[in-house]
């Protein structure tokens, strides 16, 4: 199994050294792992309430360590990737910035609409004042609006908007078929991500159904443990990959210089 989401103290809100999360990717017998720790916001010129990311000054450290790591095991591969916040506006900047640094996959994430960080448990009151049925409306329009951007080889938490447990009570599956439609479309790779175990909504995302809909359409996946801590790495991935097994997929995506392919797990 393949877990392309882990994070790095950098970000400020996790824990542990890489040599750690590897120890612990060793241990639950893992072949692959990337860390996709939080890319600068202050290079988007995004500045939020509180900090989320490493500093500006830390990406060429970051990448260095990361490709310090490569080799290390001689049972894990490395890849480095980087998680990266899609802000609409941000789009060209972005290019640029990519362009720089060599990175094996990029996640694109949505964490922020207009300036609320909803992801946040600091912020999570402020769904009580909301109009969810307006908001999920909100928020898929920027997924649809990141995988078209064509700047991210991976969307990761596709349905975060749920991690609080807020759900609107219109009927969602033209989300779901919409989503992989446009996931397909621009080729999109989708991230199951098992976070959502331990977040009030306490399921995997995405959502079943929506997993379904891009088995279906031929999307390909790929699996993130999104871990802020060592013992995070690979948490229910047994569970994740039952999951995809039952719902068709025999093969993960996995990337090497923004270059994907497929593996069987
Ligand atoms: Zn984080
Ligand atoms: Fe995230
Ligand atoms: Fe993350
Ligand atoms: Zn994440």
């Amino acid at each position: 199994m393949v877990d392309y989401h882990l994070h790095t103290p950098r970000c400020c809100h996790a824990e542990g050294t890489p040599e750690e999360y590897l120890a612990e990717a060793e241990r639950k017998g893992l072949r692959e792992i990337g860390f996709a720790d939080h890319f600068p916001l202050g290079l988007l010129d995004y500045i939020p309430r509180a900090q989320v990311t490493m500093n500006s000054d830390e990406l060429e450290g970051y990448i260095g360590q990361i490709e310090a790591l490569k080799g290390y095991s001689a049972q894990v591969d490395i890849k480095t990737g980087i998680e990266v916040d899609y802000l609409p506006g941000t789009e060209d900047k972005l290019a640029d910035l990519l362009k720089d640094y060599r990175f094996d996959y990029v996640i694109g994430s949505i964490h922020f609409m207009e300036d609320w960080d909803f992801t946040h448990p600091v912020y999570a009151d402020s769904y009580r004042e909301r109009d969810l049925n307006k908001l999920y409306q909100t928020y898929f329009k920027l997924v649809w609006d990141l995988c078209r951007s064509g700047l991210f080889d991976i969307i990761g938490h596709i349905d975060v908007i749920k991690k609080f447990g807020y759900r609107p009570v219109s009927d969602l599956e033209p989300y779901w078929t919409e989503t992989a439609r446009v996931l397909k479309e621009t080729d999109t790779c989708l991230e199951l991500n098992t976070a959502g175990r331990d977040a009030p909504v306490n399921e995997f995302y995405p959502h079943k159904r929506l997993l379904e809909k891009c088995f279906q359409r031929g999307v390909p996946v790929t699996m993130g443990s999104d871990a802020h801590g060592p013992v995070q790495v690979g948490r229910y991935f047994k569970e994740a990959a039952e999951l995809l097994k039952t719902t068709g997929y025999k093969e993960l995506a996995v990337f090497e210089k923004r270059v994907k392919r497929s593996v069987s797990f």
